[in-house]
């Protein structure tokens, strides 16, 4: 049998719930403590991430069917996901929290409830309304976290607000929940070398992390690295060196993990750069070749602890 060269999102959602499963992204009405206390990240837009939402003044349940309505018609899919994508969607009072995430499980076909957030920004209370509405609707529930890299002098650099250690006690916090746990990474930071690449799969490997969504490092309108591009203080690695870190990466990191993406997607007109040009299907298409030509494949690296041990056949 051919090797897989890396687990599959969707893949994976059609072993889960028995066929394709797609995701609708919900604006709520929120911001982020990162862009209130301070810029924000350096390269997070004004408009944060939701490039494809609807505005944040039309209610869940209407964001919802009337996304729904064009995918079911569009794909003929049956099962979705409500993904709360925008900023920081646990930076809510608690009780409207809440409010936002009954309506979502109340819409027809919602499968799973998959909410973005900070690591500064996780609570129990936050965690026991989502266990609440897992357990009374059986609807899954995935919490995806911004990490970017596990090099916290880099973090400190891209004015995230936060370091690894405030990761490491956000993910612990959930493992006690059993919610699928999906982190991002930005493999081609220009502060990180390969080293700190490698670092992060190996420390995301050892944790109760289910998922990874990589982003190629795009430069968007209006932010603060879009103005270090412009003066020439930025340096974005080539495309085969990102090719080269996101190997290795996906080489260092445990088999079972599930990658959602590779490459960045954001619409030509809000970015200054992207994919070298390129759109992100051609550059996956090339990376998997390239994958391939080097007999690469997730978990290649990976090492398990105490596997010396094993090897030595002392256990
Ligand atoms: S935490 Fe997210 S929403 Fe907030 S500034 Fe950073 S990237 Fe933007």
């Amino acid at each position: 049998m051919e090797q897989e060269i890396y687990r599959v999102y969707s893949s994976y959602l059609k072993e889960k719930y028995g066929e394709k499963v797609y995701k609708l992204p919900v604006n709520l009405p929120v911001t982020c403590p990162n862009k209130e206390n301070g810029f924000g990240c350096s390269f997070c837009s004004d408009s944060g991430t939701g490039f494809e939402a609807m505005s944040q003044s039309v209610s869940v349940t209407t964001q919802l069917e009337e996304t729904r309505e064009k995918i079911e018609k569009r794909y003929g899919a049956h099962k979705f996901i409500a993904y709360f994508q925008n900023y920081t969607n646990t930076y809510l009072p608690i009780n409207q929290f809440e409010q936002y995430v009954n309506e979502a499980a109340k819409v027809k076909d919602i499968v799973e409830i998959s909410v973005s957030t900070r690591p500064d920004c996780i609570h129990e209370a936050y965690l026991r309304v989502l266990e609440k509405v897992k357990k009374s609707s059986s609807i899954n529930i995935t919490i995806e976290l911004g990490l970017q890299t596990a090099n916290y002098h880099t973090l400190s650099k891209l004015f995230r607000g936060h370091g690894l250690a405030e990761f490491l006690g956000a993910v612990q916090l959930i493992s006690n929940y059993g919610f699928e746990l999906c982190v991002h990474i930005i493999p081609n930071l220009p502060y990180d070398t390969m080293e700190d690449v490698v670092e992060t799969a190996k420390i995301i490997s050892v944790l109760p992390v289910s998922q990874v969504k990589l982003h190629s490092l795009y430069i968007a309108k209006g932010t603060i690295m879009a103005e270090q591009y412009e003066n020439g203080e930025l340096e974005i690695c080539s495309k085969q060196e990102y090719f080269e870190r996101l190997a290795h990466f996906l080489m260092y990191l445990r088999k079972d993990m599930v990658i959602e993406r590779l490459f960045s997607r954001i619409p030509e007109q809000d970015s200054l750069f992207s994919n070298w040009g390129e759109s992100w299907w051609k550059c996956q298409d090339e990376f998997l070749q390239y994958m391939k030509e080097h007999d690469f494949y997730q978990g290649k690296l990976h090492y398990k602890t105490g596997q010396l041990l094993i090897d030595k056949g002392y256990v």
